[in-house]
């Protein structure tokens, strides 16, 4: 059998580890941008890479925040911005949601406690919460910052799965104060499915016996892999269920290879093994902003995202061949540039190119920057690309300089040495 871990409100979660009175409480936390690595005065600070999708980095420190309250939301004009991201159990009795503004949310429940996000802290957590899952199951797979996979054939016998992640998830509670949900069945997208029928904090176990039963009544949009659009074409033919979608194979089928695959998944048909490694494919950083006109401070801070990147770069220890800056402007403008590099890795190459596919990208020059992103993919170690070969000694002693530096910023946190162009 295969099981699904989830982490019951993460966020929260994490932040009642931090601060346990906030327990039993409507708790959320808070989403705004995060532009404070551009502050002159940066220090020690670590900062948070997009995330694309199963990687977690696990190099960075977890520090605590001070401004971790409804202050921080309030802008220089005394207006709450942002949203939530996640909200306790107890919040959403009062019917907060995700992706609420947290004005509206105050409305609600005026008690609420909101948060500021500590991705540090998440991510450590989750790696923990990782490691502590690979003591306890031969396979796992991280599946998100709070999803986890496992498979327990020939670990664990059938008859004894109820008991084993009920007692698990009262071992991971215990272990590191984190709650999860943890649902079992034979393949990944039905344990999926029961993990979010078990929460908060529960398991539940779905078998031949109990599938028909658990699996027909549930709507279809709760079925992971069915968004809206498919929803809304479901529903144009009557489906509505999963039962129904178990009723109307020639119906999918017909629609094409998705559909002929979700039918599968829902009927427990098919199945994807747990992969245990997961390589990441690209890096990428990307700052939302308040509209920024002067393109003197967008250049220093297209340094800083370079410098931060170029330091995760390094601990990943992968040379990137593909290079991606990407503006976004006020009046749904973008703007963006690529450029393909097989060449040895350095911090000055990469911050100088960096500036320029940002000069190249900036093609609105009348208009107000709200996002910048930077993103490196196409790494050599799984391309297997040659690089080029000119040039290479005077670059091998760049590249011994780059090395040299990150050293340094392992110690003393990547604050430690910055461009002259970015003070
Ligand atoms: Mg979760």
């Amino acid at each position: 059998m295969k099981i699904h871990i989830d982490i019951d409100c993460f966020f929260v979660s994490a932040s009642r580890i931090v601060e346990p009175s906030l327990e039993h409480k409507a708790v959320a936390i808070g989403g705004r941008s995060d532009t404070k690595i551009f502050n002159k005065d940066a220090k020690n600070q670590t900062v948070n890479f997009e995330n694309s999708g199963s990687f977690v980095p696990t190099f960075y420190k977890a520090y605590e925040k001070k401004d971790d309250d409804i202050a921080s939301f309030t802008d220089a004009n005394g207006r709450i911005r942002g949203i939530l991201t996640t909200s306790s159990y107890e919040a959403r009795s009062f019917g907060i949601k995700t992706a609420m503004t947290i004005r509206e949310a105050l409305q609600l429940c005026p008690h609420l406690i909101i948060k500021a996000p500590n991705m540090s802290l998440y991510q450590k957590l989750s790696h923990e919460l990782h490691e502590f899952l690979c003591t306890k199951i031969p396979l796992v797979e991280q599946a998100s910052i709070d999803e986890f996979y496992g498979d327990l054939s020939g670990w664990v016998e059938d008859k004894d799965i109820p008991a084993f992640i009920d007692a698990l998830r009262h071992e991971i509670l215990h272990a590191l104060k984190l709650p999860v949900s943890i649902g079992a069945a034979p393949t990944r997208y039905i344990a999926k499915l029961a993990t979010t029928y078990a929460k908060p904090f529960g398991s539940k176990v779905i078998d031949k016996y109990n599938f028909d039963a658990f699996v027909n009544p549930i709507a279809v949009g709760n079925f992971a892999g069915i968004g809206k659009s498919m929803k809304q074409k479901l529903s144009a033919v009557q489906i509505h269920t999963l039962g129904d979608i178990r009723k109307r194979r020639g119906t999918l089928e017909s629609w094409g290879p998705y559909a002929k695959d979700l039918y599968k998944r829902v009927n427990s048909e098919i199945d994807a093994p747990i992969k245990t490694t997961h390589r990441r494919k690209s890096i990428g950083i990307s700052r939302t902003m308040d509209p920024l006109y002067d393109r003197v401070e967008l250049k220093r801070r297209v340094h800083i995202i370079a410098r931060h990147l170029v330091y995760a770069i390094l601990k990943l220890d992968v040379i990137p061949t593909v290079f991606h800056l990407g503006i976004r402007y006020e009046m749904n403008q973008r703007s963006h540039k690529n450029i393909s590099m097989a060449e040895l890795f350095t911090e000055k190459k990469f911050d100088s190119l960096c500036l320029r596919l940002f000069n190249e990208a900036d093609s609105q020059k009348r208009l107000k920057v709200i996002n910048l992103s930077i993103n490196c993919s196409s790494f050599t170690r799984d391309s297997k690309k040659e690089l080029s070969l000119i040039g290479f000694e005077d670059e091998k002693k760049m590249r011994e300089l780059t090395e040299q530096t990150q050293v340094l910023r392992e110690r003393y946190g990547i604050d430690t040495l910055k461009w002259g162009s970015e003070m």
